[in-house]
């Protein structure tokens, strides 16, 4: 997607060969219009997937997994690395390891949130080693519902989360795919021409 492109290129900062910091519009401070686009995009992509709720996990997952769900018109769910004190209802867990914290969380939802007939599509802001895209699966195959595909943000594509997530035959869709962050220059896999 051109315009998350063009903007990796002018807000984004290459800080190692590895991680990508983008909190000037998704991580901290966040471009709604961009999100707002993005959203727009992932609609388009899974439109004839009748997709009855979208999961992320928190918190950066959030903002285009709403306007997401704007667009396609179905409730978002986000996972919590937390334990609230009010939830207190029944729980599916699993846990993950953060590439960019370098620590394992048990992330959760809600039981109720989640039944056999959902078609779900999972939203998150980075694709790196797969972890986080992979314990939202595990959740909803907890909950004995489908994953129609996960949508992502930003790929990095020289790491391995999505060749795992193809190899176990689930659709990727990466609206930016990194293929290298060297010498602090990000370069793009190009396009496919449309
Ligand atoms: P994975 O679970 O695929 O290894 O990593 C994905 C998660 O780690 C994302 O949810 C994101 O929060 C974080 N992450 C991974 N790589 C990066 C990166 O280069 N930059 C930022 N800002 N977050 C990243």
């Amino acid at each position: 997607m051109r315009l998350l492109e063009e903007k990796i290129l002018s807000d984004g900062e290459a800080i190692s060969k590895e991680v990508l910091k983008v909190d000037a519009f998704l991580n901290h401070q966040i471009d709604s219009k961009l999100m707002f686009e993005i959203g727009k995009e992932f609609a388009k992509l899974f439109a004839n997937e009748e997709i009855t709720k979208i999961v992320t996990i928190e918190s950066s997952g959030i903002a285009p997994a709403v306007m997401t769900g704007l667009q396609l018109n179905v409730p978002v769910i986000f996972a919590r690395k937390q334990k609230s004190l009010t939830l207190n209802e029944a729980l599916l867990t699993t846990s993950v390891h953060s590439f960019t914290k370098n620590v394992t969380n048990n992330i959760s939802i809600s039981k109720k949130y989640l039944n056999d007939n959902d078609k779900i599509l999972i939203i998150d802001d980075f694709l790196a080693n797969g972890q986080a895209a992979l314990g939202l699966v595990d959740l909803i195959h907890q909950a004995n519902a489908t994953v129609v595909g996960i949508g992502i943000l930003i790929e990095k594509s020289f790491q391995s989360g999505a060749q795992k997530l193809k190899d176990l035959g689930l659709r990727v869709e990466s609206l930016a795919r990194i293929e290298s962050l060297e010498n602090g220059v990000v370069n793009f896999i190009s396009e496919k021409v449309e």
